[in-house]
């Protein structure tokens, strides 16, 4: 059997921020159950330490003069093992994983991730003192790549992966950080770690990997460009033969709207006219006019650029007039922040804004809405409209990454053969966002159209099945080679 240890810096249940979060949630637990011997490793977060029954421990250790334990639990609704790295630096640390409560970055987080990938390398070179030791390394995000440059300073090493959930965080730290943490000076180059000046966490992936893969086939393209490659297309490009673009799944048991604990009304195909229930349930809790004579819009995400929040507000009073309401979960950029609420503040009956991380209000928004509204900027993967596709939510989403991979835009053609799923636009302009919604609205009113579409978004697989036998795939190929 394969042995793997996949490393991330948040996996959910235990810790999640983001979209990285649901994957490695659930890919591991996949994979374990396709037969690999996996071991998830994460920071012993307080709030993590703070969540669970005692862990037990598995090893106590020093690396590079750093006292540190590792202690073993369960990934809660798997049967992942999965490996606490405790250390002060995350353990005695409350709060958000990467920021502080005003959302600047910690000042050591050179330091916390460094660690990580230290422990992570020597687990998979063997120099942990361990009984178990990895054939392959799966490494995710800046936060996980110098792992990967550092198996290079080893003889013995095992295959490795790293997955970009997305480019747009490279881990850039200066170069008095990067002689802090007493790297070998050879990483300070354009051909190792070092980026324009500064320490590239996220090169350590890049550059080092056997294997890079990112999140959906688009995106894989995107960032072998300029502007998608963020000035790491060049060493893309170069890498393109082992760069390989696999599409996330979703944990589709947590997002199922035919079991979904947090809805008033679970339903499914064949009972996909009960979703209204959750829509007039949604209207009152928020203190919306309960009315059944226009779509409800519903957004969840990161209230930041690359959301596509410069899209939405120049038209907002257009959007609402549609009409539509509009209902908007999330946090993020104060100046979007303010104006949302403040846009909500003055249209009560139609547009409701949470300002908060509510998973629980996350689904029962994924169930009400009726179209899910995702124009981002750029998108790896995406995973809401992934959510929305199953809850026969309709996703109206620029053709950017992952959204252009997974949402099918509805027009006579594609009505007519089954194949349209949602609302696809182009450039981003706030203008084509609007003349899409306005398709929208207009086809919500052809009411069994409507329901074909909702139909056919619902019949999509995007569950982690294929998508781990692609990474099985990867993985075999890297163990062959
Ligand atoms: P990204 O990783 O870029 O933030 P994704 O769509 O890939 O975007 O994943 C975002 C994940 O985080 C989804 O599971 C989404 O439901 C969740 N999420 C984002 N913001 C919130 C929020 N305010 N409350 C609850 N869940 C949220």
């Amino acid at each position: 059997m394969d042995r793997l240890l996949f490393v991330a810096s948040e996996a959910y249940p235990l810790i999640k921020t983001g979209g990285l979060a649901d994957v490695a949630g659930s890919l591991p637990e996949v994979l374990r159950q396709k037969g690999m011997d996996v071991r998830l490793l994460l920071p012993a977060y307080q709030h993590v330490l703070e969540s669970i029954d005692p862990p037990a421990l598995v090893a106590d250790m020093e690396v590079d003069g750093d006292a540190l334990r590792i202690l073993s639990t369960r990934l809660p609704g798997t049967k992942v093992d999965t490996w606490l790295l405790e250390h002060p630096l995350f353990s005695q640390r409350p709060g958000n994983p990467y920021h502080d409560s005003h959302g600047a970055p910690w000042p050591d987080n050179a330091d916390r991730y460094m660690l990580l990938c230290r422990v992570a390398a020597a687990i998979a070179t063997g120099e942990a003192g361990l009984d178990w030791r990895p054939d392959v390394l799966h490494c995710n995000d800046w936060h996980t790549g110098p792992a990967i440059a550092l198996t290079h300073l080893r003889e013995q090493r095992p295959r490795t992966v790293f997955t970009i959930h997305s480019l747009a965080h490279m881990g850039l730290f200066d170069r008095a950080t990067f002689e802090r943490l007493r790297l070998p000076q050879h990483f300070w180059s354009d051909s190792a770690l070092e980026f324009y000046g500064q320490c590239s966490f996220i090169k350590g992936g890049l550059v080092y990997a056997d294997y890079i893969t990112t999140v959906s086939p688009t995106y894989a393209t995107e960032i072998c460009e300029s502007p998608g490659g963020m000035g790491l297309e060049g060493l893309l490009s170069q890498r393109r033969d082992r760069l390989v673009g696999i599409l996330n799944g979703i944990d589709s048991q947590v997002w199922n709207p035919a079991s979904d604990p947090y809805l008033v009304q679970t339903y499914s195909q064949e009972s996909v006219a009960d979703k209204a229930r959750n829509k007039a349930a949604l209207q009152a809790d928020l203190g919306l006019a309960s009315l059944d004579d226009r779509p409800l819009v519903g957004l969840v995400g990161r209230l930041v650029e690359q959301k596509g929040l410069e899209l939405i507000l120049p038209v907002l009073a257009d959007i609402l007039a549609c009409p539509v309401q509009l209902v908007i979960l999330g946090t993020g950029e104060p100046r979007y922040e303010q104006q949302l609420k403040a846009a909500a503040t003055v249209n009560p009956d139609a547009m409701a804004v949470v300002l908060a991380y509510d998973e629980s209000l996350a689904h029962r928004i994924e169930a009400a809405a009726d179209v899910f509204l995702m124009p981002s900027l750029f998108e790896p993967c995406g995973l809401n409209q992934l959510y929305s596709l199953r809850y026969g939510t309709l996703p109206l989403v620029r053709s950017v990454g992952g959204l252009a991979d997974t949402v099918v835009d509805s027009n006579p053609h594609t009505l007519a053969d089954g194949s349209a799923t949602g609302f696809v636009f182009q450039r981003p302009d706030a203008a084509e966002l609007l003349a899409a919604l306005r398709r929208a609205c207009a086809l919500w009113y052809e009411q069994s159209v409507w329901r074909q579409v909702q139909l056919n978004a619902m019949s999509q697989d995007f569950s982690w099945q294929q998508s781990a036998n692609r990474y099985l795939q990867l993985y075999n190929t890297a163990t062959d080679s």
